[in-house]
């Protein structure tokens, strides 16, 4: 379903950051836009022949937000012409406005939807998209104005697919209890036993310990640490971003 453009927790250079896209007719979809991510969308051409770019965020750290201001100049100059109905940001807080300020990206070269939950109008589509902002626990540094600032995604297109996609997070979202709520399912996690504000892979395994074998492979594993073990989620059941 979501293609990866990276699959890295925030020092992992090798795998980049976690960030993820799909199109739906000319419209691109972008889930986080960490630092090294405006320079794979371009390389990947991924903005040819679309008429409108949706970048859903998840949280303001730096591997998550790290392109974003660069990536919305761009599609507002270069790419749409200074239209910003093109150019199209979902974040359930005015936060991300004080951020892309200070950066110079004003606002009147974005539309910024800030509702936790949407039907999207998509051009030419039939069927409308909906999303949920689910408020997520990942630090208490991002709590800005006393404001959670991280959520979890869930994404669906009527009768066609569903999916979650959990930001960073020390939560495993209860409604991931009931997996056949969704198609697929994207979860980060890490390998730090200790971890407080990541999701510890060993707390999943048990949590999902009795979860059917075909449920258990809809989790796929993103947000991976340099040292987590790949070759042992897989073993454990899991599927693992960007190797599906
Ligand atoms: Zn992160
Ligand atoms: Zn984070």
């Amino acid at each position: 379903m979501l293609t990866f453009l990276g699959t890295g927790g925030a020092f992992n250079t090798e795998r980049g950051n976690t960030s993820a896209y799909f199109e739906l007719g000319t419209e691109l979809f972008i889930i986080d836009a960490g630092e090294d991510v405006f320079a794979k969308l371009i390389n990947k051409n991924l903005f040819n022949g679309k008429t409108r770019v949706n970048i859903f965020i998840t949280h303001l750290h730096s591997d998550h937000v790290g392109s974003l201001g660069t990536l919305i100049a761009y599609l507002y100059i270069k790419a749409f012409n200074m239209d910003r109905s093109k150019v199209c940001v979902y974040f359930p807080s005015e936060s991300i406005n004080e951020l892309l300020t200070i950066q110079g990206i004003k606002q009147d070269m974005y539309t910024l939807f800030i509702n936790r939950w949407d039907e999207l109008y998509i051009d030419g589509y039939e069927k409308q998209p909906e999303y949920i902002f689910d408020p997520t626990h990942h630090t208490d540094e991002l709590n800005y104005n006393n404001e959670t600032n991280c959520f979890s995604l869930e994404f669906s297109l009527r009768d066609e697919f569903s999916f979650f996609y959990s930001g960073d997070t020390c939560e495993f979202n209860e409604k991931l209890m009931n997996t056949y709520a969704f198609d697929y399912i994207y979860h980060e996690v890490t390998a730090n036993k200790g971890a407080t504000v990541h999701f510890q892979y060993e707390k999943l395994l048990e949590l999902t310990k009795d979860m059917p074998a075909d449920q258990k492979k809809k989790i796929t594993l993103m947000h991976l640490d340099q040292d987590f073990n790949i070759e042992k989620a897989k073993a454990d059941g899991f599927s693992i971003a960007g190797e599906e």
